[in-house]
């Protein structure tokens, strides 16, 4: 059986103290949770060191939301995977789709950004999902497909099994409208074939599939019972420690 995991990524939201803040009232009420689930906070690069320092102990872990590919040099304003495990992250976000939509990110650089990961030691979470236009169409399958390819080429079975795949709808993402338990259990049931094709059931089997895309304490159930989605990355409702753990919670008591 897989593990559960709820990821809240913060996006550019948080000062230092405001992060550490949130941090603290999480990871002290973690042992209510920590057992049943992987929980991984994903604050903006400023506060990744002092939220891991925050955090340390409790089981909560945390992530950065981007990372580079390359070690080190003139990379203005990137920051490298060595940078973010010696920071305190054991996990990081790849290709989150405002980074895709915003930011020029593709599936190779996803693809780079995922082997560099992997190579530090550290757990990558990839996002793919469609857009409005793409599900109307009818071509949402396809491109969750593609993507998953992409991410994944030249990755290892082993290498493959320890991430993360976050399915976000981009026409979910902040803005109230999520995807049903159902239709998120059918992406996920194609990412999974996805995987199978690419290496094994096994593979395919082991890799974590959260849904992402205005998850809230009310509605987390309906996808936590979903026998092919493992978890959520949460973006707005993370913010605040209530809502945080009331995801969590009803993302345990699904799976009980
Ligand atoms: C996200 O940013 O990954 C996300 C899912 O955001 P929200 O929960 O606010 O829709």
């Amino acid at each position: 059986m897989r593990r559960s995991i709820i990821a809240g990524n913060w996006k550019m939201n948080k000062t230092i103290p405001d992060g550490v803040a949130l941090a603290g009232a999480l990871s002290d009420d973690a042992a209510e949770f920590i057992d049943g689930c992987d929980v991984v906070l994903c604050p903006p690069f400023t506060a990744v060191k002092a939220v891991a320092d925050r955090v340390a102990e409790s089981g909560v872990d945390v992530g950065a939301q981007d990372v580079f590919w390359e070690a080190s040099g003139a990379f203005t304003g990137e920051v490298s995977c060595e940078m973010l495990v010696d920071a305190g992250c054991s996990w990081v976000i790849i290709g989150h789709s405002e980074r895709r939509a915003m930011f020029g990110e593709t599936d190779d650089k996803v693809n780079k950004k995922m082997k560099a990961a992997i190579a530090a030691g550290l757990k990558p979470i990839i996002c793919v999902g469609e857009t409005l236009a793409q599900r109307e169409e009818g071509s949402a399958d396809e491109v969750v497909r593609r993507q998953v390819e992409g991410a994944f080429a030249g990755v290892s079975g082993d290498d493959a099994s320890k991430a993360v795949v976050a399915y976000e709808p981009v026409w979910a993402i902040g803005t109230g409208r999520a995807s049903t338990g159902e239709d998120a259990n059918s992406m996920a049931g194609v990412i999974r074939d996805t995987l199978a094709k690419l290496y094994s059931g096994d593979v395919s089997e082991a890799v974590r599939i959260q849904y992402g895309g205005s998850v809230k304490p009310g509605n987390m159930a309906e996808f936590a019972q979903q026998p092919e989605v493992d978890g959520a990355l949460v973006g707005g409702a993370s913010l605040k420690a209530a809502d945080f753990i009331g995801i969590i919670t009803a993302m345990i008591d699904s799976k009980k």
